[in-house]
C-alpha cells in the first residue's frame, strides 16, 4: 500500500461489513479514505475453515475495487501487504498519522470483541481526533431491542420475539392486525422426511478461482482446516452474485422449503435451504430485502404460505433474537456450561472420519463446503456434543472456526444456547436431543450405517441412543420437570435398575473411547 495523501476522515470498513449501499457511499469525498484490512487478529482469533478466509478476503477486495472504481478513496491492506502491519489498531494507527485525519469513523461492529477493541483505542486517541460509531445500517432491530422486549423474564422465548417483530414490521400481516392465514407460525406442516421428489435445487452459485491468493494466505503462515477448494469457491462474493442467489432461491427451492426444512439426505446435502447466509453475514444482501422477495413471492401465488413463513420467521424472528440475545448477554455468555461438560472434540470432527454415518455426512459437508444446513448443525452434529459431554467452549469455538456464516454475535447463541443448552435453558425450551429415531425419520442416514439404529447396548448399537438415555438419567434433578421433555422421564422410571445401569455403564464406555466411534 502506497503512503497515505492527508485526509479529514478515516473511516474503516471490517470483513464483515461490506455494505455498498451503506449512505457512506452516497457521495464521493475526496476528504474521506475508506480503510480495508485483511490482519492476522481476524484470521487466528480462533482457527478458521479455509474456504472462510478465502472467501472474506476475496469479498472485501471487491468491495474496495468497486468502492474505487466509484471514485472514493480507498486504503487496503492485503495479507501479504509489506506494510501491513497484521494488527486492526497497529494499522489504524499508522494511517492515522500519515493521512493526519481529524476524524475516524466506524460503523457498529457485530462481534463483542471487536466493539471494545475499537471503544478502547478510540478513547487512547487524542483529543484533536474525533472518534464516532454509526449504524451498521443492516439489521431490523437495534443490539439493544430484545433485551429491552424481554426484560425481567428469565426465559426468553423466540415466538415472542417474532410475533413483536412480524406486528412492528408489518411482515405477513393482514390489516386488522392477525397474521396471514391466521396463524403465527406453520411448523408443523414443515417436518417432512424427503423422499428424493421433488428433485433438489439446481446449485447456480458462481465459481471462483482464487488460488492465488490462497497461496499468499498460505504464504503469509495463516493457519485453517477444511477443504480451501480455492479454485472453485462457491460463495457469492459481491452484491450481484448475492442476489443472483436470492432470486434463483426464491425461485426453485422457497416452494419446498418448509415441507423439507428438517429433513436430511445423503444424497443432497442443501435440500431447500438458501445458501444465503454468508451473503447476509457480510452484508451484501440486506435481511428487508430478502424478506420483501419472499413475501412478494407468496402474495403472488409462487410459494405457499408455510414455506414463506417458515423462511421468514429464520430472519426476522430468529436472526434478530439471536443478535439481542448475544448483545444483552455478552461478555459472560461463552463462558456458560451448565452440564460442566468437559469432553474433548474427537479427532473425526477436524477430518470426517467416524463410523456413524450420520456424523460422517454433517461433518464431512462442514469441512467439504463450509457449510451444513440447520438440522445437520442442531439435531446431528450438536445433538451428539451434548450427549456424549463434550465441552461447550471447544464445540463453540469449532462452530466459529468451521462454517462460512459465523460471526460470533450469531454463532455463540446457537451454538451454546439453542443447541448446547449451555445457559440452562433461557434460549432452548429443551435440550435438542435424540436417539437414532429421530434421525432415521427425518434422513436415509441409518440404512447403511454401521451402527444398528435399534439397539442400545450391544457393540453395534448406535451411540446416540444410549447416551440419550443416559444424558436424561444423569440431569434428572435438573430436567425431569420440564414438561416439553415429554414421556422421557415416566419411560426412564418404567425401566429397571439394571436396565439403566446397563445404558449408563455403556454410555460411560462410549464417553471413554470417543476417538474410535
Ligand atoms: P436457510 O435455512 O435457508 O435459512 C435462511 C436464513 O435464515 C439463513 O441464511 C440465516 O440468515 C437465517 N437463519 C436461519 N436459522 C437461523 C438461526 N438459528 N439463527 C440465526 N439466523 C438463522 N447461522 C449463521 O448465520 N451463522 C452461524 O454461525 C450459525 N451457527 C449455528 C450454529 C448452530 C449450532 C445452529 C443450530 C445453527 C446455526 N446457525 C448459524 C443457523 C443456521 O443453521 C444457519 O443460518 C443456516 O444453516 C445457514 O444456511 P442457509 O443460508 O441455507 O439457511
Ligand atoms: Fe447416526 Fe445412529 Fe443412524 Fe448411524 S444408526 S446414522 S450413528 S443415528
Amino acid at each position: 500500500m502506497k503512503k497515505a495523501a492527508p485526509a479529514t476522515t478515516l473511516r474503516l470498513l471490517l470483513g464483515d461489513q461490506l455494505n455498498a449501499r451503506h449512505s457512506w457511499f452516497d457521495a464521493v469525498d475526496d476528504t474521506v479514505l475508506y480503510v480495508l484490512m485483511e490482519v492476522r487478529q481476524e484470521t487466528d482469533y480462533v482457527l478458521h475453515h479455509a474456504q472462510k478466509i478465502i472467501a472474506i478476503f476475496a469479498a472485501m477486495r471487491a468491495l474496495a475495487a468497486q468502492l474505487q472504481a466509484a471514485g472514493h478513496r480507498v486504503a487496503y491492506f492485503s495479507i501479504d501487504d509489506r506494510a501491513n502491519l497484521k494488527s486492526l489498531t497497529g494499522n489504524l494507527d499508522m494511517l492515522l498519522a500519515q493521512c493526519g485525519a481529524s476524524r475516524f469513523e466506524y460503523q457498529e461492529p457485530d462481534e463483542w470483541r471487536l466493539d471494545r477493541q475499537l471503544l478502547e483505542w478510540c478513547v487512547s486517541l487524542p483529543q484533536s481526533v474525533a472518534c464516532q460509531m454509526v449504524s451498521s445500517e443492516h439489521f431490523y432491530t437495534a443490539r439493544e431491542d430484545a433485551a429491552r422486549l424481554f426484560e425481567g423474564r428469565r426465559k426468553w422465548l423466540m415466538e415472542h420475539f417474532y410475533r413483536h417483530m412480524r406486528a412492528a414490521h408489518g411482515v405477513l400481516m393482514e390489516a386488522d392486525g392477525q397474521p396471514e392465514g391466521g396463524q403465527w407460525n406453520y411448523d408443523h406442516d414443515n417436518r417432512q422426511k424427503w423422499p428424493g421428489l421433488p428433485a433438489a435445487p439446481r446449485d447456480i452459485r458462481p465459481l471462483h478461482d482464487h488460488s492465488q491468493l490462497w497461496s499468499t494466505i498460505e504464504a503469509a503462515g495463516v493457519k485453517s482446516f477444511g477443504q480451501p477448494q480455492a479454485d472453485h469457491i462457491r460463495w457469492p462474493l459481491d452484491r450481484a452474485e448475492a442476489l443472483a442467489q436470492l432470486d434463483a432461491f426464491v425461485a426453485e427451492a422457497l416452494p419446498h422449503f418448509g415441507q423439507f426444512q428438517d429433513a436430511m439426505s445423503s444424497r443432497a446435502w442443501r435440500l431447500f435451504h438458501s445458501l444465503l447466509s454468508f451473503a447476509m453475514n457480510v452484508k451484501l444482501l440486506d435481511p428487508r430485502e430478502v424478506v420483501e422477495k419472499v413475501e412478494a413471492a407468496w402474495r403472488a401465488g409462487a410459494a405457499p404460505l408455510a414455506a414463506a413463513e417458515g423462511f421468514i420467521r429464520q430472519i426476522l424472528g430468529w436472526r434478530e433474537y439471536v443478535r439481542g440475545v448475544y448483545w444483552a448477554k455478552m461478555p459472560h455468555y461463552g463462558e456458560h456450561n451448565v452440564f460442566g461438560h468437559q469432553a474433548d472434540l474427537p479427532h473425526w470432527f477436524w477430518d470426517g472420519d467416524t463410523k456413524m454415518r450420520c456424523m460422517a455426512h454433517a461433518i464431512g459437508h462442514s469441512l467439504e463446503y463450509a457449510h451444513a444446513h440447520h438440522i445437520h448443525r442442531l439435531m446431528v452434529i450438536g445433538n451428539f456434543a451434548l450427549l456424549a459431554g463434550l465441552a461447550p467452549k471447544q464445540v463453540h469455538e469449532w462452530y466459529l472456526g468451521v462454517y462460512i456464516d459465523a460471526f460470533e454475535w450469531v454463532e455463540m447463541p446457537n451454538t451454546l444456547g439453542m443447541s448446547q443448552y449451555a445457559d440452562n435453558g433461557m434460549m432452548a425450551t429443551k435440550p435438542y436431543v435424540s436417539g437414532a429415531a429421530y434421525i432415521d425419520r427425518m434422513s436415509d442416514y441409518c440404512k447403511g450405517c454401521h451402527y444398528d439404529k435399534k439397539d442400545r447396548l450391544g457393540e453395534r448399537a448406535c451411540p446416540f441412543n444410549a447416551l440419550y438415555w443416559d444424558f436424561f438419567a444423569r440431569n434428572e434433578e435438573r430436567l425431569s420437570s420440564n414438561p416439553r421433555i415429554g414421556m422421557v422421564y415416566p419411560q426412564l422410571r418404567k425401566m429397571t435398575p439394571a436396565a439403566r445401569e446397563a445404558l449408563a455403564v455403556k454410555a460411560a464406555a462410549l464417553r471413554e473411547g470417543l476417538d474410535d466411534l
